[in-house]
């Protein structure tokens, strides 16, 4: 039996396992893909403090390379969600329920399952995102200084993302598929004065363009005029929603309508040795740093709890 089994081998799950690990607590981290999370999609990381520049990947290695040193266990499977019973005289021992059979018992966990990017459904867009097809404004805006870039979306989050490029960009032209923007007025207008910005509302991407350097821009089908039109860009940011991934833990800690985990910073759940980490839960910024920083509070509140029994 584990002391934390820790769901979601991201910065958040493997800093809550790092944490626990260095409180001498014996742990597991499941994941499901690779290890590293979002952040492997990513060609350079430099807003992490005291990383001037590194790879996604080589940031997610050095990650496991270092709980692992710390001697955690790790394995790569799909949990499909938890249940609790008394073990041995122990009472509200987790168990964790996997896509491929097998069933790990601990005393507590830390969910820190991230989230997805939710993306247009075109074809070559998966292939290409850290190449051309970004997120992150905040994350990967500066590699496009003085570029052209478009994005997708119309929300406050596509123009929260279209405000800080136009900070950065020669050019931004937004690309909403609906016939208005779904944004604050307070954001389209700050966004909308900007000289160097257009946005166009009934615009479907319906395509990628590719160049000798891979993007290369998108094409577009305007949904009233049936207008076809080729978009050149030097990248494409895409802000059409995140999809939280935690409906197989809704019995053990609550959803917001959103499907994020409804926790604050101290990362509880309703569920006593339950505890939620990272991107997953609900919160405002959603960046390597707090994704690190919840996962050391949902550690040591997990080594408090155990410490406590
Ligand atoms: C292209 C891109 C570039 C970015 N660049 C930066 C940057 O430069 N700086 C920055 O600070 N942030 C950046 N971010 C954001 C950053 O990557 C995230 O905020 C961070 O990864 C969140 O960490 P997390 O551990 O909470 O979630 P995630 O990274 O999403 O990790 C969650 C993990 O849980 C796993 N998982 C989910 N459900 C299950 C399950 N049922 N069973 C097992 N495993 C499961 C997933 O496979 C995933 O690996 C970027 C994001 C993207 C997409």
């Amino acid at each position: 039996m584990y002391d934390v089994i820790v769901v979601g081998g991201g910065p958040a799950g493997m800093t809550a396992a790092l944490y626990a690990l260095r409180n001498g607590k014996s742990v597991l981290v499941i994941e499901k893909n690779g290890f590293g999370g979002q952040i492997t999609h990513s060609p350079k990381v430099e807003n992490y403090p005291g990383t001037l520049q590194m790879s996604g990947n080589e940031f997610a290695e050095r990650m496991l390379d270092q709980i692992l040193a710390q001697g955690a266990d790790i394995t790569i499977e799909t949990v499909t969600g938890l249940d609790m019973q008394t073990v041995d005289g122990i009472p509200e021992v987790k168990l964790v329920h996997t896509e491929e059979g097998e069933t790990y018992q601990g005393r507590t966990v830390i969910l820190a399952t991230g989230v997805k990017h939710r993306m247009l459904g075109l074809p070559g867009e998966a292939d290409m995102v850290g190449e051309g097809i970004s997120f992150c404004a905040v994350c990967d805006g500066d590699f496009y200084s003085g570029q052209k870039v478009c994005v997708a979306g119309g929300g406050n989050s596509a123009l929260q993302e279209a405000i800080l490029l136009a900070e950065k960009c020669s050019e931004v032209i937004l690309l909403q598929d609906m016939p208005f923007f779904t944004g604050e007025q307070k954001l389209q207008e700050t966004l909308f004065a900007k000289p160097h910005v257009r946005a166009f509302v009934n615009q479907k991407i319906t395509g990628l363009l590719t160049g000798p350097d891979g993007f290369a821009g998108v094409t577009t089908l305007d949904k009233v005029t049936g207008e076809e039109r080729q978009i050149p860009c030097d990248g494409l940011f895409v802000a059409i929603g995140l999809i939280p991934e935690n409906e197989p833990f809704k019995d053990v800690a609550d959803l917001n309508a959103y499907g994020y985990f409804d926790a604050d910073e101290e990362c509880l759940t309703r569920t006593p040795g339950v505890f939620v980490a990272g991107d997953c839960r609900s919160k405002k910024v959603r960046q390597i740093t707090t994704a690190a920083s919840d996962g050391a509070t949902a550690a040591l509140a997990a080594c408090w709890y155990l410490n406590r029994q």
